[in-house]
């Protein structure tokens, strides 16, 4: 996504090898035309996909995610991420791991929102090692619904999450894959 790239180009700021930080649009600071536009994207290929509701991860997942739901007529919900289990039987849990903040966290879906015969559209943010994309997917199938999908807005590509997500046979589709971050440099997979 043309527009994408050129914001990552301009604004973000590669915080190492590894972190990309990209606050003035996406992860503090929301521009609501480029997430309109992400959501356009989002829809136009996954379109035919059968999608019944599009779901996320708490929090910047949230803005690209709302956008695409709107524009395929669809209901999005937040996975929340809970420090604790929660003991009771209206919910799903996973345990992911935070990329970001290097803590665990309980990746938790009311079992209200989410029905066997759902064919689901993950989005998020940014796809690193894929631990929080795998998470939403294993709520997904503990209630017997299927992935339909996973949009990613920045894919790290250089980082293992993409080649695990295709290894369990997810129909991938990331606005904007980088394939190598250093401190002020940004390249994009050709
Ligand atoms: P993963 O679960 O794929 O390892 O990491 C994805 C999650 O970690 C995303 O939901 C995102 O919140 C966060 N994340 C991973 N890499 C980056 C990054 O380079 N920049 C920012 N801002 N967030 C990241």
């Amino acid at each position: 996504m043309k527009a994408l790239h050129k914001r990552i180009k301009e604004e973000g700021q590669a915080l190492s090898q590894n972190v990309l930080k990209v606050d003035s649009f996406l992860n503090h600071q929301v521009d609501p035309e480029l997430m309109y536009e992400m959501g356009t994207y989002f829809r136009d290929y996954f379109k035919n996909h059968g999608i019944t509701k599009v779901f996320t991860i708490e929090s910047s997942g949230i803005a690209p995610a709302v956008m695409t739901a709107m524009q395929m007529n669809l209901p999005m919900v937040t996975l929340k991420k809970k420090t604790s289990k929660i003991l009771n039987e209206d919910v799903y849990q996973t345990t992911v791991h935070s990329f970001t903040k290097s803590v665990d966290y309980e990746l938790t879906l009311s079992k209200k929102y989410i029905k066997a015969d759902d064919s689901i559209l993950i989005i998020d943010d940014f796809l690193a090692n894929g631990e929080a994309a795998l998470g939403a997917a294993r709520l997904v199938e503990a209630a017997g619904a299927k992935v339909a999908g996973i949009g990613i807005v920045i894919e790290k590509s250089f980082q293992p999450g993409r080649k695990a997500l295709d290894n369990k046979g997810y129909d991938v589709y990331s606005l904007a894959r980088i394939a190598k971050l250093e401190e002020g440099i940004v390249e994009f997979v050709e």
